[in-house]
């Protein structure tokens, strides 16, 4: 049988044992905490490369995203070219009451135009006011930290491959060009005659 008031006696023990130690609590605000560089916290939108291909609104589990567009006539670049289309984005929005930040959407944006970004403090007492819009996204976009450096084995990028090659082959040729013009402007050295032997001399 429990000696009376031994409960007691353990809970005040307890007390008295992390009383002395130091909390580890977070002291948010006055504190912000640190986190880690991949933290989802909000998604957002580099809306200069958005082509409203409608993909990460397609693929959105939670059908969270909600865009809108018109279609524009871009004139011909050159005389007697065609015309182009080209889609013009109107809205672009996120319902962040509804998101489960899988992260789909920036996975699947052919042209990097979503990002994650550690901001978190967007709380709202109206859930309606959760919806952000492109300007808003586009906002959080300056709090998206740098991508982390390429390891330095790593296989080159085909873009920066591409772009390298082209830049190697541009120079040879403006070099090339540069040594046939300069062979060309050279003061060329005057043609002396060479004596010939009449025939039958010998
Ligand atoms: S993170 Fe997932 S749920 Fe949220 S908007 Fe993107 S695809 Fe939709
Ligand atoms: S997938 Fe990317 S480019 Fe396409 S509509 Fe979404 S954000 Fe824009």
């Amino acid at each position: 049988m429990p000696i009376p008031g031994s409960g007691l006696a353990k809970g005040l023990a307890v007390t008295l044992r992390t009383m002395t130690k130091r909390a580890h609590t977070a002291q948010y605000p006055e504190v912000q905490p640190e986190l880690p560089p991949r933290t989802r916290g909000v998604i957002g939108l580099f809306e200069e490369n958005c082509t409203v291909c409608m993909l990460c609104a397609r693929e959105c589990p939670d059908w969270c995203i909600y865009i809108d567009s018109h279609k524009e006539t871009v004139p011909a670049a050159t005389p007697g070219g065609r015309e182009r289309s080209r889609n013009v984005l109107d809205r672009f929005a996120i319902d962040f009451s509804l998101c489960m930040y899988c992260g789909i959407c920036i996975e699947v944006c052919p042209f990097d135009a979503l990002f994650w970004s550690p901001e978190f403090e967007y709380a709202e007492t109206d859930i309606l006011e959760l919806t952000h819009e492109r300007d808003k996204l586009r906002e959080w976009m300056w709090t998206v930290p740098a991508p982390p450096a390429l390891d330095p084995a790593a296989e080159e990028p085909k873009e920066i491959a591409g772009a390298r090659k082209a830049a190697e082959k541009a120079e040879a040729a403006a070099a090339a060009a540069a040594a046939a013009a300069a062979e060309a402007a050279a003061p060329r050295a005057p043609e002396t005659d060479t004596p010939t032997t009449p025939e039958g001399d010998a």
